[in-house]
Formats: C-alpha cells, sequence, structure tokens
C-alpha cells in the first residue's frame, strides 16, 4: 500500500522488526499467541468500560465479545478478528510504531545477548512477532470514537495509515490481515492453525472461533439405484465402527429406505468454536492437572517456562474470593530496575469474572508484584470505576491474604529445603521431599532473595516472616548458605547477639580486622555482600529475642569476659589515658568521637570504627556509589 500518510518508526521499533523479520527463529508459532493476547486484552477492555456503559457495546454482532480467524488459502492470508476496544488513529500511531517503549530497547539487548523470541511479550512489543510470519501486515481497526482507519506495513522502516473505504465496516474492534511470507506458508493451512488456536486459546476468556471447512452431505435430486449404492457402503462403514450401535442403525436405515433422499457430499465454511472459555479459577483443584495450571501461567504472565510453584484457593468469610497465584521461575527482566518507578504487572484482578485490572498496588505490595496469577472477587462491586474501587475496604483484606498465601508458598519451599538438608545430613531417606522440592528454595532465593530484603525493610508487618526466610553466608558456613535459625542453633553459650560484617565481597569481610578477636574466639559472624543487606540491618533490629550487632561499630561488646579480662582492661585502659588524650587532640576533634582502648582486636594495632549511631564505613560507600 502506498497510499495514506506514511510515518517513520521509532528507531528502535525498525531495529527490532528487522532483527525479527529476518529472525531465522524457528518457533515461529508465538506470533499468534501473542495476537490472540492482544485480542483478549482488547476485549477486556471494552466489557470493562461497558460494566458502566452498557451502550459502549453497540448492538448485533458488534456486541459479541469474541475472536474470529479465518484463512485465505488461495492468496495466503491469514485473518485474526476481534470485537474488543479498537484503535483510533491516534492509537494506530502511536502504539503500533512511534511510541518508544522501554521493553524495546531492553529486548534489543536481550536478543544480542542470545536472548530467547520467545520473551517478545514479557517485553511488551508482542505485536512485532507477526514479522515472524508475514512480510506484509494490515491493521484495520475500528474504535467509538473513531473512524475505520488502516496500518499497513512492510516492516521497511515505515508504516502507512489511511481511512478505510475498502473493507467491510467492522462495527468496533480490530481486523488483522497476515500476508504469510513464502517460508511461513505452513501457517496457512487449516490444521496447522486449529492446533496452534486450540495450544494458545485454552485459557483466554473469550470464545475464539475459526473457520473451517468441512464436508457435509447435502439432498440432491438423483436416480434411485445410485443412491441404495451409496447408502450400502454407508452402511457397512458404520457397523465396522461401532458395534453396539447396530441395532440403532439398522432402524434409521429401514426409515430411510423408506423415503429414499439423494445426497451429495459438499464442502461447507462453519465457524468452530476452540476453546470452552470458563474461568480456569472456578474448577475444583483437584480437577485441575498439573499441566493445566502451567498453561494458564503461560497465558497470564507471558512467560514461557514453567512456574516455580503455584497456589489455587478460595478465601472464604466476609471478602470472599478465588485466587491463583504463581511465583515464576526466573525474575521479570525489569523486576529490581527502576523498583519504586516501575507499573506493577502482575496480579490481574477480576470481579465476578469481569477482567478489571493488572497493575493494582491495591492487590499486592511493590516487593511481591513478582507473583502472577489472578484474584477473582465476587465481594467487589462490578459497576464502578477504576478510582472507587480502589478506595474499597474489601482490597485491603483480598491484598491480606494474598500476602499471606504468597509467604506461605515460600516459606513451604523453605522449609522443604532445611528438611532434605537435615535429612542428607543424618542420611535419612524416608519421607524425604522430592528432588524438585528439596532444590526450589534454592532457585526461588537466587532470582527473589532482594525481593524478601525489600520486604523487610516495606513490610513491617511481615518483618519476621520474611526474616526466617534470609539466606547468607557465614565465617563458618563456607560456600553454603545459612539460616538466621540455624545462626542461633549455634550460637555459644551465653552469646546475646547475631553478628555481622557488611562489605564488598566474603573475602574482604572475612579478612577484616574487624572479625579478628570475634573469629579467634569461636563467634559466628554474617558476611553480608549484598548493598542491600545493610539497609536491610537498619530495619531488622533483632530476631527471636537476639539482637543484631554490627562488627565494625563502636558498640560492639564481647560477651564472654571474664573478671580477669575486666580487670586487665580497667588497667590497660588507666595505662594508655595520656596515649589516647594526645592521639585524640592530634587528630581532628570534628571528624573524631574517642580513641579508646580496646580488646577486640587480635593481631591488627588499632582500626577506625563508627559511632552507635552513625553509618558504617561501608554504609557511606554504597550511599556515595548511590547504588540503590
Ligand atoms: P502489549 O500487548 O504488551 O502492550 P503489543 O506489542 O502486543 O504490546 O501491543 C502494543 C499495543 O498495541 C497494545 O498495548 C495495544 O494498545 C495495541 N493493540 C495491539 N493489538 C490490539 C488489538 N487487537 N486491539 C486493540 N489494541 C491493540
Ligand atoms: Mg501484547
Amino acid at each position: 500500500r502506498d497510499s495514506g500518510e506514511q510515518f517513520a518508526f521509532q528507531a528502535e521499533v525498525t531495529r527490532l522488526m528487522d532483527i525479527i523479520i529476518h529472525s531465522l527463529y524457528s518457533n515461529k508459532d508465538i506470533f499468534l499467541r501473542e495476537l490472540i493476547s492482544n485480542a483478549s486484552d482488547a476485549l477486556d477492555k471494552i466489557r470493562f468500560l461497558s460494566l458502566t456503559d452498557k451502550s459502549i457495546l453497540g448492538d448485533g454482532d458488534t456486541s459479541n465479545l469474541e475472536i474470529k480467524i479465518w484463512l485465505d488459502p488461495e492468496s495466503k492470508v491469514l485473518y485474526i478478528r476481534d470485537r474488543g476496544i479498537g484503535m483510533t488513529k491516534d492509537d494506530l500511531i502511536k502504539n503500533l510504531g512511534t511510541i518508544a517503549k522501554s521493553g524495546t530497547s531492553a529486548f534489543l539487548e536481550q536478543m544480542q545477548k542470545g536472548g530467547d523470541m520467545n520473551l517478545i511479550g514479557q517485553f511488551g512489543v508482542g505485536f512485532y512477532s507477526v514479522y515472524l510470519v508475514a512480510d506484509y501486515v494490515e491493521v484495520v481497526s475500528k474504535h467509538n470514537d473513531d473512524a475505520q482507519y488502516i496500518w499497513s506495513s512492510t516492516a521497511d522502516g515505515s508504516f502507512a495509515i489511511s481511512e478505510d473505504t475498502e473493507n467491510e465496516p467492522l462495527g468496533r474492534g480490530t481486523l488483522i490481515k497476515i500476508h504469510l511470507k513464502e517460508e511461513a506458508q505452513e501457517y496457512g493451512t487449516e490444521a496447522k492453525l486449529k492446533e496452534l488456536v486450540q495450544r494458545y486459546s485454552e485459557f483466554i476468556n473469550f470464545p475464539i472461533y475459526l473457520q473451517t471447512e468441512k464436508e457435509v452431505e447435502v439432498p440432491v435430486e438423483e436416480p434411485e439405484e445410485a443412491v441404495k449404492e451409496d447408502e450400502k457402503e454407508e452402511e457397512g462403514k458404520e457397523d465396522e465402527e461401532e458395534e453396539e450401535g447396530a441395532e440403532d442403525d439398522e432402524e434409521e436405515s429401514k426409515e430411510e429406505e423408506e423415503k429414499p433422499k439423494a445426497t451429495r457430499k459438499e464442502k461447507k465454511k462453519d465457524w468452530e468454536l476452540l476453546n470452552d472459555n470458563k474461568a480456569i479459577w472456578l474448577r475444583k483443584p483437584s480437577d485441575v492437572t498439573e499441566e493445566e495450571y502451567q498453561k494458564f501461567y503461560k497465558a497470564v504472565s507471558k512467560d514461557y517456562t514453567d512456574a516455580l510453584t503455584y497456589s489455587h484457593f478460595r478465601a472464604e468469610g466476609d471478602v470472599e474470593f478465588r485466587s491463583i497465584l504463581y511465583i515464576p521461575s526466573v525474575s521479570p527482566y525489569d523486576f529490581y530496575d527502576k523498583y519504586y518507578e516501575k507499573a506493577q504487572h502482575g496480579l490481574k484482578l477480576y470481579v465476578r469474572r469481569v477482567f478489571i485490572s493488572d497493575d493494582m498496588k491495591e492487590l499486592i505490595p511493590r516487593y511481591l508484584s513478582f507473583v502472577k496469577g489472578i484474584v477473582d472477587s465476587d465481594t467487589l462491586p462490578l459497576n464502578v470505576s477504576r478510582e472507587m474501587l480502589q478506595q474499597e475496604a474489601a482490597l485491603k483484606t483480598i491484598k491480606k491474604k494474598v500476602v499471606r498465601k504468597v509467604l506461605d508458598m515460600i516459606r513451604k519451599m523453605a522449609e522443604a529445603e532445611v528438611k532434605c538438608k537435615e535429612m542428607e545430613e543424618k542420611g535419612e531417606t524416608e519421607d524425604k521431599p522430592s528432588e524438585k522440592e528439596c532444590g526450589q528454595y534454592a532457585k526461588f532465593w537466587e532470582q527473589f532473595g532482594r525481593a524478601i530484603k525489600l520486604g523487610i525493610i516495606e513490610d513491617t508487618t511481615n518483618r519476621n516472616r520474611l526474616a526466617k526466610l534470609l539466606r547468607f553466608h557465614t565465617s563458618k558456613t563456607g560456600d553454603q548458605l545459612t539460616t538466621l535459625d540455624e545462626y542461633i542453633g549455634r550460637m555459644k553459650e551465653g552469646q546475646k547477639s547475631i553478628y555481622y560484617l557488611a562489605g564488598t565481597s566474603k573475602e574482604e569481610v572475612a579478612g577484616s580486622p574487624f572479625v579478628e578477636q570475634l573469629l579467634r574466639k569461636g563467634y559466628e559472624v554474617i558476611y553480608f555482600t549484598d548493598v542491600l543487606d545493610e539497609y536491610v540491618m537498619g530495619h531488622l533490629l533483632d530476631y527471636d529475642d537476639k539482637k543484631f550487632s554490627n562488627a565494625s561499630k563502636e558498640d560492639l561488646k564481647l560477651t564472654d569476659k571474664d573478671e580477669v579480662e575486666k580487670k586487665k582492661d580497667k588497667e590497660l585502659k588507666e595505662q594508655f589515658k595520656d596515649l589516647t588524650k594526645w592521639w585524640k587532640k592530634v587528630v581532628d576533634d570534628s571528624k573524631l568521637q574517642g580513641v579508646k582502648v580496646s580488646n577486640r582486636l587480635a593481631t591488627t594495632p588499632c582500626i577506625v570504627v563508627t559511632g552507635k549511631y552513625g553509618n558504617s564505613a561501608n554504609m557511606e560507600r554504597i550511599m556515595r556509589a548511590q547504588a540503590f
């Protein structure tokens, strides 16, 4: 199409499309998943708007919230049409090419690193995957607020927009015409499409129809003899196929014999419904297979790897809701990046089966926004605006229960890991959790450990629960990670504090003069090396009645001094009084709080420590670097 207004794609989109259209990526199927997902999103949007204004749906066919897919085998064009919200001219220009999304550059970067094309949906650029199979695409769209427009592009850096004067009026919604590439002709067959649509549409909450061609028998006028022969053949066949029904068949054919009718086979097109679009979360958990849960996960999360774990439950009481919650195996690419600025797309909120929003911070706290899945509530009101819904007290209850459930799921994985470790040490095997269960928490911690730490900072209510989930290295555990409970279990008699030191690496911390004496006396010291750790410790003052003690701070007290040692301390203090006084005077007074004789060192003659209430040197370093 060279008619219409021409627009240049945003530069990164051009690069992205160039990569996609020339991609040798073999799994081209994903384009269909992405387009169906967009159609479903568009339907969700119009259905949501119709809650407060019924007239928005229009009437006749237009009001059918459905997706239809068909094929022109001759011209090798594949059509996907939804009756969703549609796009105005402005939407087409912005959404399909000119507005830069943060995901575009992030996805390009991933692809350069050899990332999987499959991830495209997660980066918010799924539409362009259509160029895996097409060399020319037209998007015809009709939004209630505008005329019908056509967007078209051959992925050559530009697209055209023109008012549509050639296609049938859509009423409302979007029709995508996919001109299949030479090497993607396999998508031009009904069988292939059927298989794919079934695979990707199983958990889409709108009916999806595929136009199929079937052989049907239609009555014709024909000479009698020919008819008889025809029928005999059929009879024989049926007898072979289903013996049990033989009697019935006989009766039927007798009837037919009485008034013989000639039939002829003819090809007839029909709309075949490919999904049952019943919400999976309404089913009983015992009726849903692991495979179905994982398939549903992929449908709601845009992830393509299985979830690490999930929970399907129903909350009862004042606030009723059903929910399926998933913890992904891999953290979303941008989870920790600009953590405080981003929207939180993870949990989808439904009210009585109607999709409301997938960005409700009232539903789940930020530190758990990696959790995917759905919450469907019967208690929340349906016909109110999103703003009003956010004020609903019931949402608070839902959030509280969801958080509990998620922390429960994580706790279970953590407990299985601890149990496995203990059993391995003891050489026990009876009732041991499966290998998968034993390894789950390590995977979780690797991907989401920082989320747990952020939770300790942000979620005062669950701080203790979250602290239980912490994993770290210590002076006694070598390469193994350990827990606070295990640390406490190993504490020396009379030890009151949990000792830790933070720094840039395990080696640095272990070799630090700050921990010399502690180690020499046999105390275990936690080695924190993540920049977040010291922030976390700023919020976690104690655990299980044990105070945390930062080894780099002035008030570090070793608890196992006996009377003799105490006396010796006093003597030393007297003896070096002049020296400490002199020292304080020599060094700039404003920068020094005091000089003390101390027995916290073993071989190092002196160290500079931080005041009890000041930032540690490590913290100063982090703050200066603005690392977080
Ligand atoms: P995402 O779906 O993650 O936003 P896509 O690249 O798949 O990213 O789609 C880009 C945008 O184009 C969508 O956000 C939506 O605004 C618009 N869009 C795509 N397909 C449709 C459609 N069938 N109906 C309405 N809008 C659509
Ligand atoms: Mg999409």
